[in-house]
């Protein structure tokens, strides 16, 4: 009995099997992007705006009062 294609099956399957793992894991990094993009990190406490970075003057009122938001 000739055991090769057998073992190169597993050997696809085994591969196939981390490649969707593999596009599993992408999608939760995707995921949780997309949730953070959802909400703001940062605001500023002078005119309360929002801003996506931790920005050293605020980008709405010129302010160095940028600070993360819990
Ligand atoms: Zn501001």
């Amino acid at each position: 009995m000739d055991l090769k294609p057998m073992l190169i099956r597993v050997a696809i399957l085994s591969h196939l099997m981390s490649l969707f793992s593999n596009v599993g894991r992408k999608f939760e990094k995707t995921k949780r992007t997309f949730i953070d993009d959802e909400a703001a990190e940062y605001a500023c406490m002078s005119c309360e705006n929002p801003v996506d970075e931790e920005y050293e003057y605020c980008p709405h009122c010129g302010k160095e009062t940028v600070e993360p938001v819990e």
